[in-house]
């Protein structure tokens, strides 16, 4: 690994740069990226931000968003930037397993690859890495990083606010995870200090859905969800038909895995989603129940402690019965 400081020292001149994040970019991922885009462009870098996958629309207002390159969409172009980069930030990702195809070209490109991340255990493809995982977002890695790294305070301007703001609001649960310390709250501070419109990002973020979206909250509330009251257990399960009846879109399933968590002493949430292609589970857990732990071991996922995912190449009824089959392992956990 390099030192950080030689970092600061390749940016002194204009570089040619690529930003990316994870696929299905949530509000830390694209919050994270724009943040750093918008502060990098202030000093003469070129940069491309390139998404693996398209993103919802309530994340779509973000400064610049129109400069980000979606690599499904272009191929071609997203690989030519990756190629050409001297430099790739791999933002809020912890293996280029998680950024599907473009994992390849940025493994190729003779770019030096800058982690910034809060996973677990990242795997060893970067060159520079700034990571934590006791930071509640990686939006809040970046703030740090352009404050403590590249010591440019000064850029933090009212587009960069916004986008970390945004990132460190949907990854810390609006401030209510544990992982919301003073140090974020100070942050956020700053960052309406800077032209953050708190208010404003919050209904752009939450305020933004569809009235199908919201019909389809109701639906599934009513009759997908099941509660096995003896592992302290809640699930949501959503078929393919289910989707399409509501006509889902990316993003609007975003969110509904905790209105299973809202529930008195329910410890683990699921959502077990069919996606056109696989079994897509996200879960949810309170104190120090391992949700990555299941992830990682039988759904070929990860994630954190109390937010994790994976998912399944079963059917959606086998990936249910699956789940349920492997909750007496954890029961002694779950009824604590
Ligand atoms: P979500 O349930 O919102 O899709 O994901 C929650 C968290 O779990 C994400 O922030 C990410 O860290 C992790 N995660 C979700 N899906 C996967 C996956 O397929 N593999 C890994 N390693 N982590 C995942
Ligand atoms: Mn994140």
């Amino acid at each position: 690994m390099l030192e950080l400081t030689s970092l600061k020292e390749l940016l002194a001149d204009p570089k040619q740069i690529v930003i990316t994040t994870h696929h299905k970019p949530d509000g830390d991922a694209i919050g994270s990226s724009l943040g750093l885009y918008n502060c990098l462009i202030q000093k003469g870098h070129h940069v491309k931000v390139v998404s693996p996958t398209d993103y919802p629309v309530f994340l779509q207002w973000l400064p610049n968003n129109p400069e980000v390159v979606i690599y499904t969409e272009k191929p071609e172009e997203s690989a030519k930037y990756v190629a050409e980069a001297d430099l790739i930030f791999c933002l809020d990702f912890n293996s280029l397993a998680r950024i599907n195809g473009l994992g390849q070209h940025v493994q190729e490109s003779k770019g030096k690859k800058v982690l910034i991340d809060h996973h677990l255990e990242p795997e060893d493809f970067d060159d520079y890495r700034y990571w934590s995982i006791n930071a509640c977002a990686t939006a809040q890695l970046v703030y740090e990083f352009i404050v403590n790294v590249l010591e440019e305070p000064q850029t933090i301007n009212k587009d960069v606010a916004t986008c970390l703001y945004t990132g460190i609001m949907t990854d810390s649960g609006s401030f209510r995870f544990p992982t919301t310390t003073p140090r974020v709250h100070h942050i956020i501070a700053d960052l309406i200090e800077r032209g953050a419109e708190n208010a404003k990002i919050h209904q752009l973020v939450y305020d933004n859905f569809s009235e199908n979206r919201l019909r389809f909250l109701g639906f599934c509330l009513l009759r997908k969800l099941e509660v096995l009251t003896e592992y302290n257990t809640a699930l949501i399960t959503v078929s393919r038909d289910e989707l399409h009846k509501f006509n889902i879109s990316t993003g609007d399933t975003e969110g509904l895995v905790n209105y299973a968590l809202t529930i008195n002493g329910i410890r683990l949430a699921a959502l077990i989603i069919e996606r056109a292609d696989q079994v897509k589970l996200s879960l949810r857990s309170t104190g120090d129940f391992p949700a990555n732990e299941i992830c990682k071991k039988y759904f070929n996922g990860g994630g954190h402690r109390n937010a994790a995912g994976g998912q399944s190449t079963e059917s959606l009824q086998e990936t249910i019965q699956r789940f349920k089959q492997i909750l007496p392992e954890y029961k002694s956990l779950l009824i604590q």
